[in-house]
């Protein structure tokens, strides 16, 4: 599959369509280091988000072909091929798999662009460096986790070791599709684990071109195969299959409960869950770089399209400063212009599909008959290039909106006041979520004080987002449980196995 060379970036419009024409589309399952159909030879259609046409048919795998993935994996697991090699070995092939996701980013830069809208700059310059970066994270810490040994009497020695789980189900969403892919297949393989991954529907390509390059680097068959298809087929397989030992889960809430449920209803496999958000970003009056606030507070939420479960839909500023404040943020959010993503110049693409798209102003609608105020933006753009485009969008709302409680998951922000630091807090908990929150102030007290009384799983004071792989990602509440990133992720994909020695001593 990945037979194309690396390319030079395009840096026009005409280039990048030139360069998206001729690179082949991964269209095929990788199971058992082999590129296959589904075993019934169905497909699904992966429609272009940028204007609707058809790009390729996907296989469409489905309770037979997760079968047959999750066999290969289990083999793969038990007779140690990938596991039991030395720390060293493994860290050498994810390196050396790193090094060709370098070698074939513009490739995988391209595929991500076309699978989702997103701006062709967001892919080159975030999703494919990042996902690269999380391979040789985990590829690094590889032969840097150590056991234990326990403080035990004279005659006996109780060590502890990390065990890998066995076979991981690997079921991520379509708006960072390699990134959120890498967050979990990297660690799972690090600590020895075979995995099955399962990308969004909406884009499965890098995920099938980045197998196929593990392959190459020496990952052995069987250890990381891919199965596309829809959520509630090979997904719902994969949620109720028998011999998966854990999945790990991006996507929304719905979804996240499904999974439990099959847990119970199956195997008792783990779960692990990253799910939505409603992510506030408090701005007090005390700030000192309200310009800085203002770029963050518009990007935190338009970044993606407003796909990011992190986005920053919630603004919260202090009312002494509402006024100025919010026109700061209207002048970024005005500047940001909706445009085709292939062009390089582009900074804000297409939303993945015609329902997200729908989804995003629907709520624009809900929020304005709830008694919100459109600020600027809310509707469509772009309407003639049959793709799916929404225009940044604020609204002024009241903390009972419900634009205040529901994600929408998509560019639409919406601004709320508060009086005093408790009434800061209260408000931005005063959700469902507890994923990510931020806070601008120049008084550390207040800044410590916010970091506390946030009920977040992620907070960020005067810089939104600001943190990378070395710290752990996810959420409190309903927006999930167990964490991404971090030397913490290893542990999700081991558990703790205790021997003692007894001896005469
Ligand atoms: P989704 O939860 O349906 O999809 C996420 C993944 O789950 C996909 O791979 C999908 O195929 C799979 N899936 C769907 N149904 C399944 C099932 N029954 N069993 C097993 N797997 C299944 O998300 P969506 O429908 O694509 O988007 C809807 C909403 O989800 C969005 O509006 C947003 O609120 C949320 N979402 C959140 C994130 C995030 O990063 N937390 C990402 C994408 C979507």
């Amino acid at each position: 599959m990945p037979t194309s060379p690396p390319q030079t970036p395009a840096d026009t419009l005409t280039g990048v369509l030139a360069a998206m024409a001729a690179i082949a589309k991964p269209d095929k399952a990788v199971i058992e280091g082999m590129e296959v159909g589904s075993a019934s030879q169905r497909t699904f259609d992966n429609l272009s988000s940028r204007d609707g046409s058809l790009i390729n048919r996907i296989a469409a795998c489905d309770a037979a072909d997760v079968d047959a993935a999750v066999h290969s994996a289990r083999t793969a697991f038990e007779d140690g091929r990938w596991r039991n090699l030395a720390p060293k070995a493994r860290k050498i092939i994810l390196h050396r798999l790193a090094d060709l996701m370098s070698a074939h980013a513009e490739n995988l830069a391209l595929l991500e662009s076309l699978d989702t809208g997103k701006p062709i700059s967001d892919a080159r310059a975030v999703d494919i460096p990042l996902a690269i970066n999380s391979t040789r994270y985990y590829a690094e810490a590889i032969d840097k986790v150590y056991g234990e040994v326990a403080p035990t009497p004279e005659d006996r020695l109780s060590y502890v070791v990390h065990e890998p789980l066995g076979v991981i189900g690997a079921i991520v969403p379509w708006n960072f599709p390699l990134h959120m892919a890498m967050w979990k297949v990297a660690p799972a393989l690090a600590m020895g684990n075979s995995v099955v991954l399962k990308p969004a529907e909406n884009s499965s390509m890098t995920a099938l071109y980045t197998a196929a390059l593990a392959l190459e680097a020496g990952v052995p068959p069987g250890v990381w195969n891919v199965v596309p298809g829809l959520g509630g087929e090979a997904g719902e397989a994969l949620a109720l299959h028998m011999d998966v030992d854990m999945i790990a889960f991006t996507g929304s809430g719905p979804v996240g409960r499904m999974l439990m449920h099959a847990s119970a209803d199956s195997n008792l496999k783990r779960v692990s869950l990253e799910l939505g958000g409603k992510s506030p970003q408090i701005v007090f009056a005390d700030c000192d770089d309200l310009d800085g606030a203002a770029a963050n507070a518009a990007w935190g939420v338009f970044y993606n399209q407003g796909q990011v479960c992190t986005a920053a839909s919630r603004l919260l500023v202090e009312a002494s400063i509402k006024d100025v404040f919010v026109e700061k943020v209207l002048a970024v959010a005005r500047s940001i212009k909706v445009g085709d993503p292939f062009d390089p110049a582009t900074r804000f693409g297409a939303m993945i599909s015609s329902r997200q798209m729908h989804t995003a102003l629907e709520y624009i609608e809900r929020g304005q008959a709830g008694g919100g105020k459109l600020l600027m933006g809310g509707v469509q753009a772009r309407g003639d290039s049959g793709g799916f485009y929404v225009e940044p969008s604020v609204l002024d709302i009241a903390p009972d909106n419900i634009l205040a409680q529901e994600e929408v998951f998509g560019p639409v922000l919406s601004v709320m006041t508060f009086t005093d630091e408790a009434d800061a807090y209260r408000i931005a908990n005063d959700t469902i979520y507890g994923l990510a929150s931020g806070v601008w102030t120049a008084n550390i007290g207040k800044a410590m004080r916010a970091a506390k009384a946030l009920k977040a799983g992620l907070v960020w004071i005067n810089g939104w987002d600001a943190c990378d792989i070395t710290s752990p990602f996810g959420g409190v509440k309903q927006s999930g449980f167990g964490r991404d990133r971090s030397l913490h992720a290893l542990h999700k994909y081991a558990d703790l196995k205790a021997v003692s020695i007894s001896f005469k001593a």
